[in-house]
């Protein structure tokens, strides 16, 4: 029998980079495709229970390999950002031992990476593999990465303090500075510096595949493919790709499912800051009190307060003290019958995809966001760190599916606040509003990946190409 043609990915440390690429992988193996994917896993430590499950649940068609542990000392200490890369740089030999086998022992013909992962493009070219790129963020966010290399030259001092809102070509509506994505935020830092040297290796790329859809993002895709006219890689949008809630953490571990079971049609709200985000101990307690004074039904997945950035347990994704013991007194038997409180980790699809949940209140990560959409999910935007600033000013002012708290002058978000935007969001026209836009978006994420939808025809499209081009 012939060999099928075969696809490396390769993912940076953190489930929020891990899992979109591993349901890009599932799309690369699907009948249509017929792919056989290796995703090879650079770690740091062990790997995360969350992170064995997924793994657990992948179709035979594709495997995985783990490289290494980095050894690095001061790894724990940096950015995130900078840990990803820096775990990437470090594990390049051995990305090289495995690719080296590959080639020798399959009909490898691509390889495709996290941006933070972007190094390793250079691998792919000394051994004749296409590489390519995979973002899990929007054609704005893209479109804003594509055109940094010109902007540092352009703009004078901190983009934060840009008397005017910054718009790029096709871009729905303008983006103050300091909503624009983290690294940008410091100039002067090394974070920015790296991440700068980062997006000029992006033109090493033979395509970018971005995981947004037409119906979503239509001008500034288009505005994308001019760009690309120009002599940057192709731009490839094949969203959206998300975890499905009848794909995924079949076992109910965290009871929130059988919970859910016993509520009524869309009454609950989920909340949840993503596989890594945290908040400061005065903000959880702020939540706390805020979702009690709703009076609204939720699920809430709630993980240790930081004494640091909100992005601190991002790359493990796990929390080290109990997070249940942070919450105010009393506050979990209180809620009994109205919430669910979950330690760090919950099946986001299944819970976003049942019948009873109604809202979510998101940092509004790229694949929360997509998952809200194909679940037709209104939302509370409350962003974090990374480029959440940039999706929430996308999801409450340009597709007005958000509804957005308001911050105290020292930055935390009050509890009456938080009732507030709950109850808007669940219980008044405003969110009803916002539910009828997002029922909208579903259906055309739907027709994006049907038939000749926008996304479907261009994945078969590239196959096509790409096997005639490139594996003969
Ligand atoms: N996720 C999950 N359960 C959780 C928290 C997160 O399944 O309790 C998944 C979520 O469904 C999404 C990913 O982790 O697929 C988070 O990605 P996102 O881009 O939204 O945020 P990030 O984690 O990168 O900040």
């Amino acid at each position: 029998m012939e060999q099928k043609s075969h696809i490396a990915i390769l993912p940076c440390p953190g489930m929020g980079h891990l899992i979109p690429l591993l349901e890009l992988a599932k799309v690369f193996a699907d009948l249509h495709h017929n792919f056989h994917v290796t995703c090879i896993i650079p770690t740091i430590g062990s790997p995360s229970k969350a992170m064995a499950t997924v793994l657990e649940a992948l179709p035979t068609s594709i495997d995985h390999v783990f490289l290494p542990p980095v050894n690095s000392e001061d790894l724990h200490t940096l950015h995130p950002g900078f840990q990803m890369s820096r775990t990437i740089t470090l594990s390049l030999p051995s990305l090289r031992d495995v690719l080296k086998s590959l080639v020798a022992t399959t009909r490898l013909a691509a390889l495709v990476v996290d941006p933070f992962a972007i190094e390793a493009l250079e691998v792919a070219k000394e051994f004749g593999v296409s590489p390519y790129i995979f973002e899990a963020v929007s054609a704005t966010v893209l479109s804003l990465l594509l055109h940094m290399p010109k902007l540092d030259e352009t703009v004078q001092g901190e983009f934060r303090e840009l008397p005017e809102p910054l718009k790029l070509p096709g871009w729905p509506i303008p983006i103050q500075g300091r909503d624009l994505i983290e690294p940008l935020q410091d100039r002067k830092s090394e974070w920015y510096k790296l991440f700068l040297s980062h997006l000029k290796l992006f033109r090493l790329a033979e395509g970018i595949m971005v995981n947004t859809f037409m119906d979503l993002e239509e001008r500034t895709i288009k505005a994308l493919e001019v760009l690309a006219g120009d002599a940057s890689p192709l731009i490839f949008p094949i969203g959206p790709i998300t975890q499905t809630g009848s794909s995924t953490n079949h076992v109910d571990e965290s009871g929130c499912i059988s919970w859910l079971d016993n509520q009524p049609s869309g009454s609950v709200l989920f909340v949840s800051f993503g596989s890594g985000g945290t908040l400061s101990f005065d903000q959880l307690t702020e939540l706390a009190l805020g979702l009690e004074l709703s009076g609204q039904r939720f699920i809430w997945v709630v993980r240790s307060p930081n004494d640091g950035p909100a992005n601190a347990a991002y790359v493990s994704n796990q929390s080290h003290q109990d997070p249940l013991a942070f919450l105010p007194k009393g506050f979990v038997e209180r809620i009994e019958g109205q919430g669910l409180v979950v330690p760090s980790w919950a099946p986001q699809p299944r819970i976003l995809s049942h019948g009873s949940t109604g809202g979510f209140l998101t940092h509004c990560g790229w694949n929360s966001t997509l998952e809200s959409i194909v679940s037709g999910i209104p939302l509370i935007a409350w962003p974090l760190f990374a480029e959440q600033r940039m999706n929430a000013v996308l999801l409450t002012e340009d597709l007005k599916v958000a509804l957005r708290p308001k911050a105290n002058e020292k930055g935390l978000i009050e509890r009456e606040e938080i009732a507030k935007v709950i109850k808007d969001l669940m219980a008044s026209e405003e969110g009803k509003k916002a539910q009828n836009r997002m029922k909208v978006l579903k259906i055309a994420a739907e027709k994006a990946l049907t038939g000749d939808g926008s996304s479907k025809e261009l994945c078969l499209n590239w196959r096509q190409s790409w096997l005639l081009t490139k594996a003969g």
